[in-house]
């Protein structure tokens, strides 16, 4: 079976995210969707919500789909970790033939080449690009070489190869950033239908993004 990777902030979690990891997951056929929050170094401009705040809010968007999983090795780490290191982790831990990809928006692929030790990246894993929208593609002369060696045609290829190729899908999303929450809450606006219910309660129960509750 398929494991996908989706990094991310996840502060907080939204529709976004959530209705791109169940595309993909029908898309790819029953794929394993790893929902993977960073660590983020303590910021103080930005009132942002701590790691195990993330992870909970994660935990419940999810609860109730079992093709997406969360997966907080990046976070129980504490420093911020390199994609390459953990695709490395987590193809020993697959084996060399499980099929295994990471996700990138357009907007993270237009600077792939800015990725620390992105040439390997490839050697580890697939690669999902997914139009985000306000970024269409722009590519580096460098990362448009790696796209047209290495370009499937068809999201059924990905299955057939532990890794190597890099597949750029359109999909329906949803134009919800979590920056945009975050000031929402901050105003004392409504952030309700931009996120989960469960994520909705636990950011107004806990005050999240209220200037000076960070
Ligand atoms: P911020 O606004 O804080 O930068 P974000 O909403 O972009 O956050 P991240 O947690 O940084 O969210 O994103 C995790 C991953 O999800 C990234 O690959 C990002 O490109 C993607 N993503 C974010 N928002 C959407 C969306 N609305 N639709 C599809 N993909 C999204």
């Amino acid at each position: 079976m398929l494991n996908v990777m989706l990094g991310g902030t996840f502060d907080p979690v939204h529709n976004g995210h959530l209705r791109m990891a169940v595309e993909l997951h029908e898309r790819l056929d029953g794929a394993r969707l790893r929902l993977m929050p960073c660590h983020r170094p303590p910021h103080r401009d930005q009132p942002g919500a701590d790691g195990v705040t993330r992870l909970g809010m994660l935990r419940e968007a999810v609860a109730d789909e079992p093709g997406l999983i969360v997966d907080p090795r990046e976070l129980e780490q504490d420093r911020v970790s390199y994609t390459g290191e953990t695709l490395q982790q987590l193809r020993s831990e697959l084996g060399t033939e499980t099929p295994l990809a990471m996700v990138v928006g357009t907007d993270a692929f237009n600077a792939f080449d800015q990725w620390q030790g992105w040439m390997q990246l490839p050697e580890l894993a697939h690669i999902i690009v997914v139009n985000r929208p306000g970024f269409p593609l722009a590519l580096p002369e460098p990362v448009a070489t790696m796209l047209e060696k290495r370009r499937a045609t068809d999201a059924s290829e990905l299955q057939y190869s532990a890794n190597g190729l890099v597949l750029v899908m359109e999909l329906p999303l949803l134009e919800i950033a979590a920056t945009d929450v975050r000031s929402r809450a901050a105003a004392g606006r409504s952030i309700r239908y931009l996120v989960p219910d469960a994520v909705w309660r636990i950011v107004r129960d806990q005050g999240l993004y209220r200037p000076g509750t960070g």
